[in-house]
């Protein structure tokens, strides 16, 4: 098996100017020896695999769409070390208008996959992008540790990588830190240094796309404790690299019988995967922290990490909401209850809802901040959302079902009932609408299905709730950077005034 890293873009077949297309990247991750466990089995193509093969096949269109060159400037700014194109999800604002490009890049991407994948490589890339902006908070544990971060950031930026990213022990018991589980090396820590590198072992969760990825972040954000040193780790390895392999949970494209009958379960899955490390070496360049619980958890405050790469979990959920919109529009159009008061306000409560995260990503440029020399786009914008997330989707989605009755539920078994001339003739009569004919109002409302109400669709649900933690910490961040004083302020002038 090979632990080598994805060549450099310049020595790839493919874009004249060094960006990596569809074509390459599939060639790039099928057969490089990669440990994706299926079934029992380790799957040898994740590209060729069933489980795997439609989701890789969207991720290689992203690229193709970055490499066309109509679509350079909106894609990609040149490198800063080399002048060759590269991602604008790796660029660093240094201007609150520099977000725009960016913003105009990602959603390009989320356009592709409906908002429905989440970790595409422009959501990592935006981590790094906010590391790399302040190597100074790497350096406080020593220069090389910064250097290490700027060189891997840069190497990722030039090389257009894909990285996936376990930044959660596994559940085995919340109630005890990493360093005090029954077997200390349960959650992914160190276990010891060898000549040149740290040695890695244990567990790590819930690294989504991992399977499709080039390179995997391991770190922790979730709170730790003095004690849990060997835990408080943040490295870059190769998702090929030796010991280390990848546990997907069940693909819902493997029961998506045909793309008709599940055309996002068939094309999207990015899959969420268990990550496992059995003495997996890491050499000391792709170490940013160290046995640091402080620098551990300060690298999502104290850098905009968190903020550029929630930034993109914003726009996709943007981009997911108005593709929600649509089909539900489509969906009361067909079943001719459009004209209703009642599902008019229904759609209207629904646009609210879509329009609020809409506008809350144009905020977070509107109200970014410049600090330090770098851009920090707003952090209450960002938080609102993402602290109310865990409302608001149920809600949208409770209002798409009340909209739907049994539209999605009333559907013929598979496309192969269209087969038979004999049931298509009855499918055709009583299964259709005025203006909609059979086939195409069943894709309609099967599309639907498999949005809201599939396994995929009931994935989808988790993933808004629990993609950037709990919703607490998300309370909890806006609680840290809301302007209470300036509320208070207004409180302290009411109460002066009224006092006697
Ligand atoms: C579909 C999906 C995709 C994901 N993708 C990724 C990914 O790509 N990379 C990655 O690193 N992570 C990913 N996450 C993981 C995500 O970061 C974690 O699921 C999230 O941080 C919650 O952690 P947990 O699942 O261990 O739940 P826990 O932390 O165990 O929480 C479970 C419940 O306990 C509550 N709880 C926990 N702690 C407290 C507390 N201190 N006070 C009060 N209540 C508390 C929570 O609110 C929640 O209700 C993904 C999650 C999902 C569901």
């Amino acid at each position: 098996m090979s632990s080598v890293p994805p060549g450099p873009a310049q020595d790839r077949p493919g874009s004249p100017d060094g960006l990596r297309t569809g074509a390459q990247y599939l060639a790039d991750i099928g057969n490089d020896g990669r440990q994706v466990i299926y079934d029992g089995e380790i799957v040898r193509d994740v590209t060729t695999h069933p489980a795997f093969s439609g989701a890789a096949r969207s991720i290689a269109g992203l690229w193709d769409i970055a490499a066309d060159p109509a679509n350079r400037e909106l894609m990609t700014y040149p490198s800063p070390r080399t002048g060759k194109p590269v991602l604008w999800c790796y660029h660093i604002p240094q201007r609150p208008e520099d977000l725009r490009p960016r913003r105009r890049m990602i959603q390009r991407w989320t356009e592709h996959t409906f908002g429905l994948m989440g970790r595409t490589p422009d959501h990592v890339a935006g981590f790094f992008a906010g590391f790399a902006a302040c190597p100074a908070f790497f350096a406080t544990a020593g220069q090389h540790y910064a250097d290490n971060l700027t060189s891997f950031y840069e190497f990722a930026r030039d090389n257009h990588l894909y990285i996936s990213y376990a930044l959660a022990p596994p559940q085995i018991d919340r109630s005890k830190p990493s360093h005090a589980q029954s077997d200390p090396t349960l959650c992914a820590g160190v276990v010891g240094e060898r000549d040149g590198g740290i040695v890695l072992k244990g567990a790590q969760q819930l690294a989504t796309g991992a399977p499709f990825s080039d390179y995997l972040f391991l770190s922790c954000i979730h709170p730790q404790v003095p004690g849990d040193e060997n835990h408080a780790i943040s490295v870059a390895i190769p998702i090929n690299a030796p010991g280390l392999k990848i546990y997907p949970r069940r693909s819902y494209a493997t029961n998506a019988v045909t793309e008709f009958d599940y055309p996002l379960s068939s094309r999207f899955d990015e899959t969420d995967a268990l990550i496992t490390l059995d003495d997996v070496f890491v050499p000391w360049e792709r170490v940013f922290i160290y046995r640091d619980v402080a620098l551990c958890r300060d690298q999502w405050r104290k850098t905009p990490s968190h903020v550029y790469g929630n930034y993109q979990a914003q726009i996709r959920y943007a981009t997911k909401l108005k593709f929600l919109l649509g089909v539900m529009k489509y969906h009361c159009e067909i079943t001719g209850v459009d004209a209703l008061p009642a599902s008019q306000a229904a759609l209207g409560e629904m646009a609210a809802l879509a329009s609020i995260v809409d506008v809350m990503v144009e905020a977070q440029e509107t109200r970014a901040t410049v600090e330090d020399g770098v851009v920090w786009p707003s952090r209450v914008a960002l938080y609102s959302v993402m602290a109310l997330q865990s409302d608001i989707n149920p809600r949208l989605i409770d209002l798409a079902r009340d909209l739907s009755g049994g539209a999605m539920i009333m559907l013929p078994s598979s496309r192969l009932d269209y087969d038979n001339p004999e049931t298509a003739r009855e499918l055709e009569r009583y299964i259709a609408s005025p203006g909609f004919p059979s086939k195409r109002r069943v894709a309609l409302l099967k599309l639907a299905w498999d949005l809201i109400g599939s396994e995929f669709g009931g994935r989808h649900q988790q993933y808004e709730k629990f993609y950037g933690g709990p919703a607490i910490t998300n309370k909890l961040h806006l609680y840290r950077n809301y302007d209470f004083a300036a509320a208070k302020q207004l409180a302290e002038a009411a109460l002066t005034s009224s006092e006697p």
